[in-house]
């Protein structure tokens, strides 16, 4: 993600990408233990000191306490003037990708962003909850403490394009970033050769709730396992085993209000919310039907936030299982079937969840 407004407003500003780095308004996270419901798959060993380069920060896991003391980072000016500080091995490594890129493939990476600290982030917030009040703040801006950028081993990579005069453009906005599959493919293939993963893959929202991004690498530091998880197309939280990889079934139905595209908008945000009910597996996500979007469901979505004036609303429901040790008001090791998500479009064009709960 690039610069400070686009960070903190992640959901809204890269919604043509589909993503969804915000929370919602009632997300209160689930609690529960994730080794209640599935085993590691991979015999690991936290070492005893210095970084765990598998650590895993995420929408329920947050940074390690004395991470912040033992991390050591560089600090670096990209081509745009930015400065951007990254962990010592993970930048070392980055610059021997680079320099492949750049030999092998003509492609010039730079650094958009690398290592936030937990105060600028609580700073941010402190900062949004002062000016539009708690519930927005919790909606729009990140939790301190749980994003892996955080980490140091997390970077935001964009590219400049070089023409036949030598002279070199920057390719730095995400939807520009995108119109690029070809390069992307390029640098991804890479990646794993000096240690790293790509970190959020498509269809994978629901484990680590955020939306396909071909510019968010994760160092881990050993390349044959960094081959490994890219092989098998996983996210670290399946290599790790606190998730299960259990195929999602979509099915959208029929609806002459709303394009594919609209309804798989809106199927990702729902995803990304999933990935807070920690220990929760997503089952199957069903489009309930355009009748849902009447008067009567908009004016009770309308009464739910005091001065709005929704026009549109989606209905969706999920069929998802609960934990054995499922907290909370939820019951555990149970299937939830037809469980509601409202979504309303909101003034960019996206979708936001509203409500949800069992009808
Ligand atoms: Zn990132």
């Amino acid at each position: 993600m690039r610069k400070a407004v686009s960070l903190i407003l992640a959901g809204s500003m890269v919604f043509a990408l589909a993503s969804c780095a915000k929370t919602s308004e009632s997300a209160e996270p689930l609690k529960s233990h994730p080794e209640a419901f599935t085993e590691a798959s991979v015999q690991y060993e936290k070492p005893k000191a210095g970084l765990d380069y598998f650590v895993l920060v995420n929408k329920t896991n947050k940074l390690p306490d004395d991470w912040e003391e033992i991390l050591e980072t560089v600090t670096v000016i990209n081509s745009v003037g930015d400065t951007v500080e990254v962990e010592k091995q993970t930048y070392d490594a980055y610059l021997l990708l680079k320099e492949d890129l750049e030999k092998n493939d003509g492609i010039y990476l730079e650094l958009d962003s690398g290592r936030r600290t937990v105060a600028e982030q609580q700073d941010i917030m402190d900062r949004f909850i002062e000016k539009y009040g708690a519930d927005y703040a919790a909606k729009t801006v990140a939790q301190p403490g749980y994003s892996e950028h955080h980490t140091g081993l997390a970077i935001d990579l964009y590219f400049k394009l070089k023409d036949d005069d030598g002279n070199f453009t920057d390719v730095y906005y995400n939807e520009d970033m995108v119109q690029y599959p070809e390069i992307w493919e390029k640098i991804h293939a890479k990646l794993a050769d000096y240690g790293f993963i790509l970190r959020y893959l498509e269809e994978r929202e629901h484990i680590t709730g955020y939306g396909y991004e071909p510019w968010h690498l994760r160092y881990i530091g050993i390349v044959d396992t960094a081959k490994e998880i890219m092989a098998q197309d996983i996210t670290l939280e399946e290599y790790l085993g606190v998730v299960k990889s259990i195929p999602v079934t979509v099915e959208l139905g029929e609806s002459g209000l709303y394009t594919t595209e609209e309804l798989s908008d809106a199927i990702v945000q729902i995803k990304c919310k999933f990935a807070y009910w920690e220990g929760c597996e997503l089952h199957a996500i069903r489009y309930a039907g355009d009748d849902a979007n009447n008067k009567e469901n908009l004016a009770w979505l309308n009464s739910l936030n005091e001065g709005s004036d929704y026009k549109e609303l989606m209905k969706f429901v999920i069929d998802f299982h609960t934990p054995a040790d499922a907290a909370d008001n939820w019951e555990p090791d149970h299937e939830y079937t037809d469980y509601e998500f409202w979504l309303v479009r909101n003034e960019k064009g996206g979708w936001d969840i509203i409500s949800y709960g069992k009808g």
